[in-house]
């Protein structure tokens, strides 16, 4: 705050102190603070406490503006400022709009920066071609040109401002929202200084008046290296769910960029001749090669979406332990067979498969040798499955789901016994199991009539009767069928083969 009163102190005291009327002293002023600004911004672009690139350009546009205050110093025994001046202070804007301009949404390689460059420089030519003609015959702007160029600046000024408020509420991250912060402060109150300083001669044609405005830009320029200041540090953020200021801002970036080609090609003459239609013509050229580097960006960027997506929906499909899919594929699949058996006007059977003493086995062998076994059965079980439709699941814990369309409760049976027998002749040693090894039950249903209503529910039921049966065994709606046939004897062995 002291360094804030002690601006206008000095621009009042000085030339009160030392008699004299010291007219250059605001201006002075304002190039020293536009200047230790933008030497502020590009200190903190080094560090990494503000996002770089914005910074680098708000000390770019700084030094831009900074120089065109110097070249209006040096013609300050003229009223009125040099053409060049005014390019100066447009061209602050410039770094700033590519800033704003530079969204996650696009590409960041060295040859974007290159184009984007050469587009900016592009820019500030097509600007000074635009303005060219406004100026009289010693380089100064015409008095009767002066209230335009003062509501282009408030134009350029206002849009910048709305572009950066627009990143500021988009932004994703806490250094983003932090560095488009400040900076949109500082825009927000450039802006009405601007304003200010460039209206109030019309406005009131006061010598007082104009005296304070001047202080203005330096209390401006001022208030941003106390901003940058104090916001170095990180705070706590909570993105906000602003899915339109996102949209909006990945949206204007290209937009902005041929406004500004298009805004300053309205200046451009027949009187330029040759240089203001190359100018032009390169200008365009640029900007079609940027949106083309961005089309070849985003084509890439949907493709690797796109493979990732495909991943993650295939890995979210799959049990992790097991490999085989898990009972979000299973529910998913479910429906469709379904419905498929209603409109095929077949059958389609389920079979509830659950491994036998497990929990003795964890408690016995420990859980990894118990997701070893699991795995085991997982490949087993699947490795009975014939026909291309079958599909098979992990419910959950140590429990299978089979699918057989087209099958009918006796060819269910056929696959039960397959896997009954596949379990059990692969020997998966188990000292309190049935015959010492691994062993399932399964329960079979098969929709009716009535279509798939309960035919999960059913196919639990009938396991808990192949349970109730003694294991190692299958059962299918009320009828224990066959199970525990194959349980120990050798004998039932070939009548258990399909
Ligand atoms: P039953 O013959 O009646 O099915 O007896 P059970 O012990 O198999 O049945 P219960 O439901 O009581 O126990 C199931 C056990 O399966 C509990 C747990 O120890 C084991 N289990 C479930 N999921 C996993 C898993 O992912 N890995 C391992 N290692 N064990 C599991
Ligand atoms: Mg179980
Ligand atoms: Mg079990």
């Amino acid at each position: 705050m002291g360094i804030l009163l002690a601006i206008p102190i000095v621009q009042f005291g000085l030339p009160a102190i030392t008699g004299s009327d010291m007219p250059e002293l605001p201006y002075y002023l304002m190039l020293s603070a536009a200047a230790l600004a933008g030497a502020t911004a590009l200190f903190y672009s080094w560090s990494s406490c503000y996002d770089r690139r914005l910074l680098v350009c708000l000390g770019i546009g700084l030094g831009l503006w900074a120089t065109g205050m110097g070249i209006a110093i040096a013609n300050s025994d003229a009223q009125q400022n040099l053409i060049s001046t005014y390019v100066c202070f447009v061209s602050y804007g410039f770094p700033l709009l590519y800033a704003a301009v530079a969204t996650r949404d696009e590409p960041t390689t060295a040859s974007r920066r290159v184009v984007d460059g050469a587009l900016l420089v592009m820019l500030v030519m097509l600007c000074y071609l635009g303005v060219r003609d406004l100026q009289d015959g010693q380089g100064f702007l015409k008095s009767e040109y002066v209230p335009w160029v003062a509501l282009a600046f408030d134009t350029e000024n206002i849009l910048l401002f709305a572009a950066y408020l627009i990143r500021t509420l988009a932004a994703t991250d806490e250094r983003e929202h932090r560095s488009f912060g400040v900076v949109t402060i500082h825009l927000g109150i450039y802006a009405l200084t601007a304003a200010v300083h460039n209206h109030v001669d019309e406005v009131t044609g006061s010598e007082v008046f104009n005296a304070i405005a001047d202080t203005f830009p330096t209390l401006c320029f001022t208030l941003l290296i106390i901003l940058l200041r104090a916001n170095r540090e990180p705070r706590a953020f909570q993105p906000l769910p602003r899915v339109w200021a996102r949209r909006l801002a990945a949206s204007f970036a290209p937009g902005l960029l041929l406004t500004a080609i298009f805004a300053f090609s309205v200046g451009i003459r027949g009187s330029h001749g040759l240089l203001g239609r190359i100018m032009l013509a390169l200008a365009m050229l640029a900007y079609v090669i940027r949106v083309v580097q961005t089309q070849f960006w985003f084509a890439a960027t949907r493709d690797r979406l796109a493979d990732a997506l495909a991943t993650v929906e295939r890995l979210s499909l799959l049990d992790e332990l097991t490999g085989i899919p898990n009972r979000r594929a299973f529910e998913r699949t479910l429906d469709e067979r379904l419905r498929e058996s209603v409109r095929d006007g077949k059958p389609i059977s389920a079979l509830m498969i659950d491994v036998d003493r497990f929990k003795i086995f964890n408690d016995t062998r420990g859980h990894v040798e118990g997701d070893t076994a699991l795995k085991s059965v997982a490949r087993l079980l699947a490795g009975t499955l014939r026909r291309p439709a079958d599909f098979i699941a992990r419910y959950g814990g140590e429990e299978f789901v089979v699918l057989l369309p087209h099958t009918d409760e006796e060819g269910a049976k056929v696959v039960a016994r397959r896997m009954n027998r596949s379990v059990y002749d692969s020997m998966l040693e188990f000292d309190d199991g049935i015959d010492r090894r691994v062993t399932v039950s399964i329960g079979i249903a098969t929709t009716d009539v009535l279509g798939g209503i309960d035919l999960i529910k059913r196919a639990d039921e009938a396991l808990y009767l192949a349970k109730a049966d003694g294991r190692n065994g299958y059962a299918a709606g009320e009828r224990v069928m066959a199970a525990s046939d194959c349980r120990s004897s050798q004998a039932c062995r070939p009548s258990c083969t399909p």
